[in-house]
């Protein structure tokens, strides 16, 4: 579970707003649902599926993956583009 303080904004992909979060799975506990409610992650849901992105924007609701994933993606041939 991510402290607020460990949570860094990426910026999207998609409109270059710095309001990309992690996108959390799993079911949400109080802690969660706490930081979704901030804005501060997404909740992707409690279903965990492969190539799932691991970033939401909060400004436009682009989702990507990000961050160390999207290495393990590329090694395992999925493209992230
Ligand atoms: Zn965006």
């Amino acid at each position: 579970m991510p402290t607020i303080n460990q949570i860094t904004k990426r910026t999207c992909p998609e409109c270059g707003e710095r309001t990309g979060v992690p996108i959390l799975y799993g079911m949400p506990g109080p802690a969660m649902q706490l930081l979704a409610d901030r804005g501060l992650v997404a909740l992707g849901g409690c279903v965990v599926m492969p190539a799932q992105p691991n970033r939401a924007c909060t400004s436009c609701e682009h989702t990507w993956i990000g961050g160390v994933r999207s290495v393990a993606m590329r090694a395992i041939g999925a493209d992230t583009k």
